[in-house]
């Protein structure tokens, strides 16, 4: 492709982009794909000639899209806004079209000072100490852009071992690095993002996990105590991660709280992760949130959530950058610059070596919207969510499960975490809408968050009334579920009933009343011999379809004519009075064992079941009757 074509090419895809983000209401929000899918699409070589770009623009479309979820979609409200904005398209577009990789000074100065400086611009919109900027006179501090909040994490809880592990190895020179390594601790709530755990499983350190309070926020006692105990166990706690807008509801861990706290602690190292929330501090009103800052030497917020600039863009300032940088520092030859010692060197604020030009999409967002712009952009979300908010509360079917401070609502359906996950599970499936669950005090709750860039208030309206038409649907589902169960649980009732009934009865004959019998009840002679059975061996019954004549019968007498009527050679149907059906009793050749009474279990062979005797037969089938029931021999025993 020659630059003639590219600016043909280029013009298509922003025309191509501009009408993929016009019509995106038109797709379903996510994809209704299998695992899979595209390999069956594609082929497994890759092409050995060039091919045409329409034909790959149409394989786009075709193949490509049907697999994509849309998150800039209005109808997507599943974990947090990934940022997204024409400027920052662009902003993108250029750098991309720049290809430096900047990771020193010398490497590509802008590449490197317009990141300090949009660092310096956004840490004092956010209201950061003056000690987090780099350009404030005097300040050893500033920002450096990782790829994300787990990143800017690892990278602190590295600094933070590297310095507790530079003081003890002071405090004690002969003791092997990884023992010293081996009593480090570091801190985060049960709602901290996983990046947390992800990061001490790299740094190989201790994590303890604590409890928050009933907010989901952590409190400084909770830390307090628990370094403490810590420390009479002979560890040594080096780091604590709080979080500032928690990823389950948004919860804010007590910053003050927690920073007074560690006042007895000097050496540890307090992280601020606020890679959500962090963005809406732009606002004024919204800064009280960000109280307790002062406590700490690293914060870290995600422009890429909510603040419209594209991924990758997670700003990460420090308190002093030197102990970023020792512990991230390797300098060889071919790296070393004449201005090392003047200039910020990024390659050692984070794990790569290359770097890309990530500060201009921020500086076309910050200068196209203004911190005016964006904060209009933030508050409209929150009045979004507040909508959504004041919607679920009208429903006394709902509940609301946060303080829903900023653009995430969390709520549930009165009951149980099932009837929760069979509500949400029902509306993903659907592709009307989408969200995600969490757990919060170890509940299931939903999350809806507000994420299109321009989503209105009849989106929310929407989203509610989708909400409202499943759980209507569910619930009534559920009710008739509920009723056919209470009917089920009848029905077994009455059948146990029936079936304890026949079983009192053949083993106490004198609850049967003779005057039922209406059939012309063969005569018994006395010499009969009582019908011996063994369970087991019952006698086989057959019904027929055409009966010779209709006889109320017990079970007893049914193995009286049993053996009679083989002895004597008849054949006479009978109808029972508890089965309703009418049957032919056949002789059993197997009926020779101990005698015992019969049960219902003893029966076999029916032919032409009704219902009753179906129902019957299941519980031979049932293991617990298998392994509860004790043997003919063993009643007798
Ligand atoms: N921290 C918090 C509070 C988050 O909400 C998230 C993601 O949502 C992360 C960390 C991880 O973010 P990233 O994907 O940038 O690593």
């Amino acid at each position: 492709m020659d630059s003639t074509e590219f600016r043909k090419r280029g013009m298509e895809m922003v025309e191509y982009i501009c009408n993929y983000l016009e019509t995106l209401g038109e797709r379903r929000v996510t994809p209704s794909v299998e695992p899979g899918y595209l390999r069956h699409l594609l082929p497994t070589e890759a092409p050995q000639e060039p091919e045409d770009w329409d034909q790959i623009m149409s394989d786009v479309e075709d193949k490509i899209m049907p697999g994509v979820t849309h998150w800039q979609h209005p109808r997507f409200h599943a974990y947090f806004p990934a940022g997204n904005s024409f400027p920052s398209i662009l902003g993108d577009m250029l750098g991309d079209g720049i290809g430096c990789i900047g990771f020193s000074w010398a490497a590509s100065p802008a590449c490197t000072e317009l990141e300090t400086i949009v660092l310096d611009w956004l840490g004092k919109a956010i209201g950061l100490p003056d000690h987090f900027l780099a350009l404030k006179e005097g300040s050893t501090g500033g920002g450096v852009i990782q790829t994300s909040a787990s990143e800017c994490v690892l990278v602190t809880m590295l600094a933070a071992r590297a310095q507790a592990l530079k003081r003890l190895k002071a405090q004690h020179p002969f003791v092997e690095e990884g023992h010293l390594l081996s009593k480090l601790m570091a801190y985060c709530s049960k709602e901290a993002h996983s990046c947390v755990e992800k990061a001490a499983m790299i740094c190989f350190v201790k994590l303890r996990i604590l409890e928050p309070d009933e907010n989901a926020s952590l409190r400084g006692q909770t830390v307090g105590e628990a370094m403490e105990e810590d420390e009479l166990q002979g560890l040594v706690p080096f780091f604590v991660s709080t979080t500032l807008g928690t990823t389950g509801s948004c919860a804010f861990d007590n910053l003050p709280e927690i920073g007074n706290e560690l006042k007895k602690f000097p050496c540890v190292w307090l992280h601020v992760d606020a890679a959500y929330a962090g963005n809406s501090f732009i606002c004024p009103e919204l800064k009280p949130l960000l109280k307790g800052i002062e406590y700490a030497d690293s914060f870290n917020t995600n422009p890429n959530k909510w603040l419209l600039t594209n991924f990758d863009c997670s700003t990460l300032w420090v308190r002093d950058r030197i102990r970023l940088t020792s512990a991230l520092v390797v300098d060889p030859l071919y790296l070393k610059h004449g201005y090392s010692d003047a200039a910020i060197d990024y390659r050692h604020w984070g794990v790569p070596l290359s770097r890309r030009f990530r500060s201009l999409k921020l500086w076309f967002v910050l200068r196209s919207y203004g911190i005016s712009g964006l904060q209009h952009y933030i508050r409209h979300h929150i009045k979004l969510a507040k909508r959504f908010e004041e919607l679920v509360l009208k429903d006394k079917r709902f509940e609301i499960c946060n303080q829903v401070k900023l653009g995430l609502v969390c709520f549930r359906l009165k009951g149980t975490d099932k009837l929760n996950e069979k509500l949400l599970s029902a509306i993903n499936e659907s592709g009307k809408l989408h969200m995600v669950p969490a757990s919060v005090n170890e509940r299931y709750i939903i999350r809806f968050c507000a994420v299109a860039q321009n989503a209105t208030a009849e989106d929310i309206d929407y989203a509610w009334d989708t909400i409202v038409d499943f759980a209507n649907e569910l619930l009534e589902k559920e009710q008739h579920d509920e009723i056919t169960e209470i009917i089920n649980r009848k029905k077994q009732d009455t059948l146990a009933q029936k079936r304890s009934f026949f079983v009192r009865m053949v083993s106490d004959p004198k609850i049967y009343n003779p005057a039922i019998n209406k059939a012309g009840t063969p005569k018994l002679s006395m010499e009969l011999p009582s019908p011996v059975i063994s369970r087991g061996s019952a006698p086989i019954i057959r019904t027929q379809s055409s009966v010779d004549h209709n006889s109320w019968i017990s079970w007893p007498l049914a193995f009286l004519f049993n053996s009679n009527n083989e002895e004597k050679g008849n054949n006479c149907s009978l109808r029972f009075r508890h089965l309703d059906t009418n049957v032919r009793p056949t002789s059993s050749r197997r009926n020779s064992g101990a005698g015992s009474s019969p049960s219902p279990e003893n029966e076999t062979g029916f032919v032409n079941q009704p219902q009753q005797q179906q129902q019957m037969q299941s519980p031979r089938k049932s293991p617990m009757v298998l392994r509860k029931a004790p043997s003919a021999r063993e009643n007798h025993n």
